[in-house]
């Protein structure tokens, strides 16, 4: 971190703080293929905390002995965010939670039950005065462990807002900190989530005392539009996950939420405690550790989202940098050196490039394309991320090792980046 990023952070008068609840380590791990071990997930959770994430939901307690220890390690070290537990709103649920998280230096006990008449009717099988007693005499069982209590009501987006404004009230007086209401299946719009937010604070004037937060899911790819909607609307808290996973289309992607209020603070009038130079540094570690990637194309952390770097540097049209760039990749920690390949690039960096941008070649291929590369940086000074990537695939292609090719959509990526 350097002086700056540290004046970032400091805040700036007028300026809202915006808390990053990070699931990824409960809601994401949840989805296909994103199961870690405890020593991965210690690893993650100890990039969060480095990142500045202020709450990390570290699992679901009570969901098996193997994430109740996982909650427990790592509620026992780490030392500056929050740690937290999922609990339904049952007895077992937050006695488990609470055993996990208690030997955090800030525990928190997250408690959620469905409010919306569907999830009552046919997964709960409750009434919903059956729900508000639940609600609100669980939320005062955790209140009696932990300070810092979270309610959440499930599906709020699609519940009846009378009676979804009661439940607010109820775990309010019973000792709730933080009011979260997720939009549980991704179902809301931009606009309809502001005017939501703000329906309820009037609705619940307690809500002014505690924090306010969203959960969005991303089945209508409005995820981060929604949170920043819901920030508009007075939100201080917005869960999301590193790269955006999580159950079926994911969740808010916390890099995106992130660099938004950066880039546009001033528009936000709010800011994060996140150093941002840390973000690669943690959709890498993820993507090393389930073995998903992201898309090239992905906000933020893609493989391209700073591919026009490159151009820049080919063609020297720049006197300013910010001409083209809204952002710079040292921002959210890609380093310059990663990004530029000359003819004066040795064959090691060259290979770790590529296996950055997700190949894994053999020896013998390795020389083919370090040849091919030596003699296109002799030419072009400078060789970007998709020059490789033409480069590779042409090889591979030649040869009739790979069957997908993306040549000719980088050579289109190419000459946009030349043009625009
Ligand atoms: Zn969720």
């Amino acid at each position: 971190m350097d002086g700056s990023s540290e004046a970032a952070r400091s805040g700036r008068a007028g300026f809202r703080k915006i808390k990053i609840f990070d699931t990824t380590l409960r809601d994401g791990e949840q989805s296909p293929g994103m199961s870690m071990n405890l020593p991965e997930k210690i690893e993650m959770a100890r990039q969060l905390e480095r990142m500045g994430v202020d709450i990390i939901e570290a699992g679901f307690a009570i969901s098996s002995p193997g994430d109740f220890e996982n909650v427990k390690t790592i509620a026992e070290t780490l030392k500056d965010s929050v740690v937290a537990s999922l609990a339904r709103a049952s007895k077992l649920d937050i006695d488990r939670a609470w055993e996990a998280v208690k030997g955090a230096v800030s525990p928190r006990i997250h408690v959620f039950l469905a409010t919306s008449g569907l999830h009552m009717k046919h997964k709960l099988n409750m009434t919903p005065d059956q729900v508000y007693e639940q609600a609100v005499e669980m939320t005062k069982l955790a209140a009696r462990y932990c300070a810092d209590v979270e309610f959440s009501a499930e599906d709020a987006t699609r519940s009846d807002r009378g009676f979804l404004a009661k439940v607010i009230g109820g775990t309010i007086a019973a000792g709730a900190t933080t009011i979260n209401l997720p939009d549980t299946v991704g179902y809301t719009t931009p606009d309809e989530h502001y005017d939501f937010f703000m329906d309820m604070r009037e609705r619940v004037p307690a809500l002014e005392k505690v924090t306010m937060s969203s959960h969005c899911h991303n089945d209508l790819g409005l995820a981060v539009a929604n949170s920043l909607a819901a920030i508009r609307a007075g939100v201080a808290q917005v869960e999301c996950t590193v790269n955006g996973i999580g159950e079926r289309a994911g969740n808010a992607a916390l890099e995106e939420i992130v660099m938004t209020l950066f880039v546009r603070r001033e528009s936000y009038k709010a800011e994060t405690n996140i150093h941002t130079e840390e973000i690669m540094h943690a959709s890498n570690m993820l993507t090393g550790i389930t073995g998903v990637g992201v898309q090239p194309n992905k906000a933020i952390v893609g493989a391209n989202a700073f591919a026009h770097e490159a151009g820049i540097h080919q063609h020297g049209v720049l006197s300013n940098p910010l001409t083209y760039e809204i952002m710079t990749p040292e921002s959210v920690g890609l380093k310059e050196s990663n990004l530029v390949l000359g003819k004066h690039s040795g064959r090691h960096a060259f290979g770790e490039r590529l296996k950055r941008l997700g190949y894994d070649i053999s020896k013998d291929e390795l020389t083919k394309v370090f040849r091919k590369f030596k003699i296109l940086a002799d030419k072009n000074k400078v060789v970007s991320d998709s020059d490789i990537s033409a480069l590779v695939d042409e090889t591979m292609v030649g040869e009739g090792a790979v069957g997908e090719s993306s040549v000719g959509e980088q050579s289109i990526g190419e000459t946009a980046f030349g043009e625009n």
